[in-house]
């Protein structure tokens, strides 16, 4: 195919998956290059999502499906961007997959290897809090539904190929090397997504330390009923159910000391949601949020924010939390706050703490910037053109961007941001042509 008829999206997050579904749909080939083994990014992650609480999964899964299946996109998960060199038609692009261990067109994702695998490791999906296998899938619903084995946890001891090999699929292949994939395509989109920011920098917070403070990706895991506790509510240390819960906002946002200056925009509405959610999973649970202030800029967000008050009786508290203490005796927790208005010293005992943590650039960032040739802005995100009319194109013609590679948003924004980027990454292969 001629590169003035390929897009090249990088991450296949939301945002990666959208933009691809646009520019597949215009007739234009998309390939879609993804770090992790499957598409889905961080929303794979979510309960539900605000403002209408509609589950996560049961809006993204068909997009991902789409992806997979439509004939103009081509996936390459489990797999990086190398180099990246300019000529005059576009740009020659080198790309490593990296070994799966799997021969993916021989893998029917039966999970039979998975079932006899002695090796159980921490589960990232599931935020650490449950286990999975050295040849796993990151979640059920992955895109492709292919084994993949974890090369830093296998012991070879082949019983997954055995195992494959006596039901006739004989997909494992423990001598599986790189592969290296070049391409030739027109325009760019980099939706590289975000990294949630790590709460141990905080460390007043007692996060690591102390059982029963969790960040809100793993409460979301816990909501969930495909999590590590089915949908249960239950407290690391002790296995109960929570009867006092306490948010702390603008964990690592609006923080220039231990996080980053910004405001990460989700964090309001998502503990707002979430704090609905654990009324509905747990009626007589009192929750309280702990703010500087609550920001819900959005259509339907405000409403949201006043039914949490009203209709669930949550507790919104002004004061910015200064430390956590840990009680060893029952590992409950207190929340030390001062009233930002009054200066008063807020005291309270909560069962679980969750904290709100920002959106923070994600890991390789600054290397593929590197690579793209494509500067970034102060605070480690892709710069655009211009951030108040070509919000979606880079400094670097040819190269576009969207979704939270950008900045701090949420799905609608980033998925906006996807079409408009496709829109524009399209336009640019059809002026040259
Ligand atoms: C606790 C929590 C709750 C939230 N709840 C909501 C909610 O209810 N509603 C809502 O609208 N938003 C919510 N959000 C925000 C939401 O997660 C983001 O808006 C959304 O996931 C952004 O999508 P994205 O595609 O930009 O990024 P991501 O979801 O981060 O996807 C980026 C993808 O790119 C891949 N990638 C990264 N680097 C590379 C690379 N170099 N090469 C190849 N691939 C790469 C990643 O593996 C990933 O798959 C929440 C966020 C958090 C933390
Ligand atoms: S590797 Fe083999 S056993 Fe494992 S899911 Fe694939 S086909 Fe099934
Ligand atoms: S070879 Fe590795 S992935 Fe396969 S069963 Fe053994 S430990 Fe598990």
């Amino acid at each position: 195919m001629n590169e003035k008829e390929v897009v090249l999206i990088i991450g296949g997050g939301i945002a990666g998956i959208q933009a691809a579904l646009d520019v597949a749909d215009q007739g234009v080939k998309a390939y879609v290059v993804e770090s992790t083994p499957s598409v889905g990014g961080h929303m794979a992650m979510l309960d539900k999502t605000f403002p209408t609480l509609d589950c996560s999964a049961c809006i993204l899964t068909p997009k991902m499906v789409d992806v997979g299946r439509h004939p103009n996109v081509e996936l390459l998960t489990y797999s990086e961007v190398k180099r990246v060199k300019r000529n005059d038609r576009g740009f020659e692009v080198k790309i490593v997959k990296k070994p799966r261990y799997v021969d993916v067109s021989k893998c029917t994702g039966c999970g039979v290897c998975a079932r006899h695998c002695p090796v159980e490791v921490s589960d990232d999906f599931n935020a650490g809090m449950d286990v999975r296998k050295a040849i796993y899938v990151p979640f059920p619903q992955a895109v492709p539904l292919k084994y993949t084995i974890d090369e830093e946890h296998c012991i070879r001891c082949e019983l997954c190929k055995r195992i494959c090999e006596s039901i006739g699929a004989g997909a494992v292949n423990l001598d599986q090397v790189p592969e290296e994939v070049n391409l030739n395509v027109g325009a760019i989109i980099i939706a590289t997504g975000y990294k949630p920011f790590d709460a141990k920098r905080k460390k007043a917070y007692g996060y690591g330390k102390y059982a029963n403070v969790l960040t809100a990706l793993e409460l979301e895991r816990l909501l969930s009923a495909a999590g590590p506790t089915a949908g249960h509510i239950l407290r690391r240390s002790d296995g109960c159910i929570p009867k006092r819960v306490a948010f702390v906002q603008c964990v690592g946002s609006r923080d220039s000391h231990h996080g980053y200056p910004y405001c990460s925009r989700v964090c309001c509405m998502y503990a707002i949601k979430d704090s609905i959610l654990l009324k509905e999973h747990i009626p007589d649970v009192d929750v309280t949020i702990f703010y500087m202030d609550i920001r819900t800029y959005g259509k339907g967000f405000e409403e949201l924010y006043q039914r949490a008050k009203e209709e669930f009786k949550v507790q919104f508290k002004r004061g910015r939390v200064a430390r956590i203490y840990e009680i060893p005796e029952n590992q409950n927790l207190i929340v030390r706050a001062e009233d930002t208005e009054t200066g008063e010293i807020l005291q309270e005992e909560f069962e679980m703490v969750v904290l709100s943590v920002g959106l923070a650039p994600p890991d390789g960032i600054a290397e593929l910037s590197k690579i793209l040739e494509v500067p970034l802005d102060e605070y480690g995100y892709i710069e655009e053109a211009d951030a108040k009319v070509d919000t979606v194109s880079t400094k670097v013609p040819g190269i576009f961007v969207a979704g939270t590679a950008l900045s701090p948003k949420d799905v609608p924004d980033s998925v906006s941001e996807a079409s408009a980027a496709a829109m524009k990454a399209v336009t640019f292969l059809r002026r040259r042509k």
